[in-house]
């Protein structure tokens, strides 16, 4: 077998939403486990719906995730140029030779002529309504045209385009990776367009002739794609590839959470999660829509949940290094149903990923943030504020925001707290506290709790009691981690002084 070359072909008409990071990852996934290559080629034949900024955004979006081509846009490699719009030479002579061999014409309809078409058929109560191996012997082409009048439109420069030639009457026959056998009457096909008068082919001609020309083994892409299969393997076939032409596999697609219909970015908007890997501002209106990154999603977080979203590894196995992922992949294993996008799962594989990353790399990131509230904090006590966060976090943020008090003392108070458990004999009972915790020689975790465990006994009081009253005052929170912990990183010193000033003020109130 050849060398397996997969490729990941976004049109740069937008930020890439989150199902085409997917269909990247498989492409990259599968590429890797066969020793195979991963290409990046930019399919930018619509020039009308060309985005400014979108490849950039699509570069730099493969980039965070780790899903790097080794050959492509931006990248480089010996079957390039790997953007449609620099390859505007090569498709011509594939178009004229398809004319050559009868397999498509040129076509000089009007746009009010294809629409005066349609009208026409729809009053005849026909079937089908389009540009097909019936309506089209009623249409002004170079099959219904003389040899004369056709080079004479030619010559007089009429617009025109290049279509198929869709058998009349054929069973297209190809398998699926993931669907199977699939079977599709051409009678049920259009004469597509190939080539526009513009110079410019259509999607569908220059697909099929890049991965022919690019090598590629397996086109993987999403499963709207997979009405386009058939034209493409009539494409193959008279252009006299068949013997070389791709695999087919196409992705299921990325539902609503309640599973009604396709994921937009209206859902994320709605429900309140981002359906794109970056932010992305967009270009006219100035709007952003939130992106993964920016929300503190880690990259692997987010590719372990795609990876999940439309494959299972046959076992319970949840998290997935990426590497992990490209030894377990198949596509054997890749569901042939949408599968629902579910905004809660894609939180938790972020706690698990994020708890399972070490102290001191969750300090690195949180110190940069520290910094921008003006904290200064050394990195070895910023650690241990993580080792005592993170299992309460999910971003970085959250470590900031649930644990300022590990960097201030704090100015609020918990207003439940002090209603339900702040009583009269309360400041009493934390001055004989902190005289107890003056006398702990060693101020670690462990002898505080026993010290605290053996005030409250002697004095016959509750842990609810104390326990919240003490923890208002240290840190002006009614919930948090252990308040053992937490004394122990604030040191005795800090800890008085708070249990002071805190006194000082509920006096006052
Ligand atoms: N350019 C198509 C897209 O934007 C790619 C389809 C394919 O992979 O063949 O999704």
């Amino acid at each position: 077998m050849s060398k397996v070359r997969t490729r990941f072909a976004p049109s740069p008409t937008g930020p890439l939403h989150m199902g085409g990071v997917r269909t990247a990852l498989y492409c990259y996934l599968f590429a890797k486990k066969h020793g195979g290559d991963f290409l990046l080629r930019i399919e930018d034949t619509d020039q009308t719906r060309y985005v400014e900024g979108a490849e950039d955004y699509i570069l730099e979006s493969l980039k965070w995730c780790g899903i790097i081509p080794n050959e492509g846009f931006g990248i480089g490699g010996d079957f390039g140029p790997y953007r449609q719009s620099d390859r505007k030479e090569i498709y011509r002579k594939y178009a004229d030779q398809l004319i050559e061999s009868g397999h498509a014409y040129y076509a000089f309809d009007t746009s009010e002529e294809l629409e005066q078409m349609r009208e026409r058929l729809v009053k005849e109560g026909a079937a089908d309504r389009q540009y097909n191996a019936i309506s089209r012997l009623t249409m002004k082409n170079s099959l219904t045209l003389s040899a004369d009048e056709v080079q004479e439109h030619l010559a007089k420069g009429l617009p025109y385009v290049i279509r198929l030639k869709v058998p009349g009457k054929e069973e297209i026959h190809f398998d699926d990776l993931i669907r199977g056998s699939i079977v599709v009457q051409s009678s049920s096909l259009d004469d597509k367009v190939l080539f526009k008068s513009d110079g410019m082919p259509t999607y569908h001609l220059a697909n099929v002739v890049d991965d022919h020309l690019m090598k590629i083994t397996h086109v993987i892409r999403g499963e709207e794609w997979l009405p386009s299969a058939p034209t493409h393997i009539l494409l193959y076939r008279f252009l006299g590839w068949e013997e070389s032409r791709p695999e087919f596999a196409h992705l299921p697609l990325i539902l609503k959470p309640d599973g009604n219909g396709k994921l937009s970015k209206r859902d994320g908007d709605r429900l309140g999660f981002p359906v794109f890997p970056l932010n992305w501002t967009d270009p006219e209106t100035g709007n952003v829509s939130s992106g993964y990154r920016e929300q503190g999603y880690f990259k692997g977080a987010f590719l372990n949940m795609l990876a999940l979203l439309g494959w299972n590894p046959g076992d319970n196995q949840e998290l997935f290094s990426l590497d992990e992922l490209v030894e377990a992949f198949s596509f054997e294993k890749v569901n042939k149903a949408g599968a629902k996008f579910d905004p809660n799962k894609t939180k938790w594989f972020q706690e698990q990923y994020f708890r399972n990353t070490p102290n001191s790399e969750l300090a690195e990131l949180l110190l940069p943030l520290l910094k921008e509230e003006g904290i200064e904090q050394k990195h070895d006590y910023v650690d241990q504020v993580c080792g005592i966060m993170k299992e309460r976090s999910t971003f970085v943020k959250d470590m900031l925001v649930g644990g300022i008090y590990l960097f201030k003392a704090p100015t609020e108070f918990d207003e439940t707290t002090l209603r339900k458990k702040w009583k009269d004999e309360t400041p009493a009972i934390m001055e004989e506290l902190k005289a107890t915790l003056n006398d702990v020689k060693e101020f670690k975790s462990q002898m505080i709790e026993d010290a605290f465990k053996a005030f409250i006994e002697v004095r016959g009081l509750g842990f609810g009691a104390v326990l919240p009253n003490f923890r208002l005052l240290v840190t002006g929170q009614g919930m948090g981690p252990s308040m053992f912990d937490i004394c122990a990183l604030l040191g005795k010193e800090e800890v008085l002084r708070r249990m002071d000033s805190g006194l000082e003020k509920f006096a006052n109130a």
